[in-house]
């Protein structure tokens, strides 16, 4: 166990004062998030945590057990896999219904083929990390190659973003760790996140299986980071009923910022803009280029 002084030099709590995100001027307000909430009974944001990911803190008790920084009942909600058209939509709906925030952990080729979507994910307020470039297994990969999973990862955010700096949160592909990358990412200042549960909803098909399966897990655990992927189409029609028992459970959702960001490094940036054929900013959006115009219904 770590002492609370360490703790405290890694993350600097702050209190957000009421359930509904509430403006406060000693909370550092991440961009977007003091919109107003018109649901006086939604979950809301309990607390906003801000973490200072200077030298790599990891976070999620299945591999990281250094910062037990939730109290009973708190929940951080994780999003993985997306942007993706619909269901990433729904989830931003669902937590925009409800006033609260998540993490999305975000893979850069998605981000470069739907930069509108993940726009929407930066103007809601929430934090988004990254997820690498192409969501593979680092753990066969030379040094090299999984260094440029990760750079062109928070490089095709960035340039989704219109060339912003990124939240300096990363998650790795099917949690698996390679130590010599988790030493970069330290050098590099990036928090790292595992997680506290996984709800295993990649393998779920109807949405009541979803909610089971986070809200079983989170009776037994009595709090923590959940995994799961707004990239899913179950999680997508899950994330409003889910939020919902979250509240009647009596959970809190704790929203993460980081207290810094990072900037990609031009070399991958380079290397994103060309492997996606130009300029991710300039790609619109399929029906605005595609439409249908004709035919029959079948
Ligand atoms: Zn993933």
């Amino acid at each position: 166990m770590r002492s609370s002084l360490a703790i405290a030099l890694a993350i600097s709590m702050t209190a957000a004062g009421s359930a509904v995100w509430a403006q406060n001027a000693q909370t550092p307000a991440p961009a977007a998030a003091s919109a107003k909430c018109d649901n006086p009974n939604a979950l809301g944001v309990a607390r906003v945590v801000q973490i200072d990911t200077t030298g790599g803190p990891g976070f999620g008790f299945e591999h990281f057990k250094a910062y037990d920084f939730l109290q009973d009942k708190e929940v951080v909600l994780t999003f993985d896999d997306g942007p993706w058209p619909g269901n990433t939509e729904r989830v931003l709906k669902a937590l925009a219904d409800e006033c609260t925030k998540a993490i999305f952990f975000t893979i850069g080729k998605h981000a470069g083929w739907h930069p509108e979507i993940l726009k929407k994910v930066a103007a809601a307020g929430q934090t988004i990390g990254t997820h690498t470039w192409s969501h593979k297994d680092l753990t066969p990969m030379t040094f090299e190659e999984g260094k440029a999973e990760i750079e062109k990862g928070i490089a095709a955010v960035s340039v989704s973003l219109g060339n912003k700096p990124v939240d300096p949160f990363f998650r790795f592909p099917a949690l698996r760790h390679p130590p010599e990358l988790m030493k970069y990412l330290a050098e590099r200042n990036v928090g790292i996140f595992s997680t506290d549960m996984d709800s295993f909803d990649f393998k779920m098909r109807k949405p009541d299986q979803v909610v089971a399966s986070v809200m079983k897990k989170l009776e037994k655990h009595g709090k923590g980071i959940v995994l799961m992927h707004d990239f899913q189409h179950a999680t997508a029609d899950a994330a409003s009923d889910l939020l919902k028992k979250l509240k009647a459970g009596g959970y809190k959702v704790v929203q993460v910022v980081g207290k810094t960001k990072i900037e990609p490094i031009k070399e991958y940036t380079d290397a994103v803009l060309k492997e996606m054929g130009g300029g991710l900013d300039e790609a619109r959006p399929m029906s605005s280029v595609i439409q249908t115009i004709g035919g029959s219904s079948n």
